[in-house]
């Protein structure tokens, strides 16, 4: 069996981190491929390695000398070097690395170093193979990622590759230049190996023990959901909770291949699991909590709006005709509303307003605004009673008003929209009458 292990910028921030990670690949054979992030920050006042590189290309671009930035960069790399008592000298790399910067290679190549040179020095600690990135991932003419080339590519060159290392965030364009994902992106490479790989499970290593139930900002220690399932993560994910790049789990849910989120600083916790499908239940019929502040609800009201054929349409291609996405549409007999990001539509609102009559004639249109979405999210609603009578105790017990509920036929999120006034007290009232009470 191979493990597909990612370690992220945290736990390849100095060389004690560095320590940590190797025992943790050296405690279990299975781990045979190995994609590190780029250095991130030891403290945090700390700038992470990916933020230096941009901001020393950014001086290559206006011409301005960047020998000092790109020195620091380098004494980064050194610190962890020297740390590790590594014979490896980056020498000849960053002399390279200045050429190419002279000769404007580009943002992208730029940003992809804080990898590649991680992914050699952490090769050289662990006696593992090099592979570049550059030469297994791929992608297209139009800038997306090529699975299909990659996967051909990748496969072929691991499976004569016992240990490797590939680094993360980038691979090589269709025109031959060096292109990265977007921020945060070694997750989406660790997820496309453990698929070139056919690995047992993809192990991404952060500096939390896996997905909390709640925003930790929010509530005071969170628990560890211990299992949750793809759909559940992208309803949270969507909603704002973050550990995984939205985008990584493709690679591996095609494939059936599970993700564990673990914690290079707490290495004997368990993580989290994220599966396919799973009959394990939450402990609290719910698996977690996360929302956003900063949204309009655009009400639309006109009478025997239920028997007209295309009313819906029409009222949303009144937005799309101004080019603002909605995000929820929960309707009533008479009446549809439609949220939408505030920040998007205040400038716009009087051009939908006027959009909407003229295309749906409705008898009034109403907004109100500064409301936030809450997203309860869990597979064990649907095979328990009376979720949604708790959630409205709940906040109604915390004197919150409840604007809007939108229960999915899947059954698997509640959404709830509060004023932003009161978003974090709805968000400790949920969580406290499932986790805590757990009545
Ligand atoms: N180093 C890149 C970033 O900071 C990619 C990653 O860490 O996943 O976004």
């Amino acid at each position: 069996m191979i493990k597909v292990v990612k370690f992220g910028g945290s736990s390849l921030a100095s060389a004690e981190q560095f320590a940590k990670v190797g025992k943790i690949i050296r405690a279990d054979q299975e781990r045979r491929y190995v994609v590190p992030s780029a250095p991130g920050k030891r403290n945090a006042k700390d700038t992470k390695v990916t933020d230096m590189l941009y901001a020393c290309y950014h001086l290559v671009e206006e011409d301005k000398d960047f020998r000092i930035p790109l020195m620091k960069i380098k004494e980064r790399y050194d610190a962890i070097i020297n740390g590790l008592n590594l014979k490896l000298s980056l020498e000849e790399e960053f002399k390279r690395i200045r050429e190419d910067f002279n000769n404007k290679a580009g943002i992208d190549y730029a940003a992809s170093r804080g990898e590649y040179l991680n992914g050699i020095v952490m090769a050289n600690y662990l006696g593992y193979g090099f592979i570049d990135a550059a030469e297994v991932i791929f992608f297209a003419e139009d800038g997306s990622f090529d699975a299909d080339r990659t996967q051909e590519v990748l496969s072929r060159r691991l499976e004569e590759t016992k240990c490797a290392v590939i680094p993360g965030f980038y691979g090589m364009g269709a025109d031959g230049k060096i292109r990265t994902f977007s921020r945060g992106g070694s997750d989406i490479t660790g997820s496309i190996v453990a698929r070139a790989v056919r690995a047992s499970c993809y192990e991404n290593w952060t500096d939390v023990s896996g997905f909390l139930v709640a925003d930790p900002r929010i509530i005071n220690n969170p628990r560890t959901i211990k299992t949750i399932t793809y759909r559940e993560l992208r309803e949270l994910s969507y909603m704002g909770a973050s550990v995984l790049h939205e985008d990584a789990v493709f690679p591996v849910r095609k494939a059936g291949i599970p993700i564990n989120i673990r914690n290079t600083n707490e290495p004997a916790d368990e993580g989290t699991w994220i599966v396919e499908s799973t009959c394990h239940q939450s402990k609290y019929t719910i698996t977690g909590i996360a929302g956003k502040k900063g949204f309009v609800s655009v009400n639309i009201d006109k009478d025997m709006m239920n028997a007209e054929v295309g009313f819906g349409r029409k009222v949303l291609s009144a937005f799309e005709e101004n080019g603002i996405s909605f995000e929820h549409m929960p309707s009533g007999i008479d009446t549809m509303t439609v949220f939408v990001h505030q920040p998007e539509f205040e400038g716009k609102e009087q051009a939908v307003i006027s959009s909407i009559h003229r295309l749906a004639q409705p008898d009034s249109v109403e907004l109100e605004g500064n409301l936030a979405l809450i997203a309860v999210v869990g597979r064990g609603m649907k095979s328990t009673r009376g979720t949604a009578g708790r959630i409205f105790s709940a906040l109604a017990h915390a004197n919150i008003n409840v604007k809007m509920i939108d229960q999915g036929s899947s059954e698997l999120n509640i959404i709830i929209g509060v004023s932003n006034a009161d978003f974090e007290n709805a968000i400790r009232a949920i969580y406290d009458i499932f986790v805590e009470t757990q009545i």
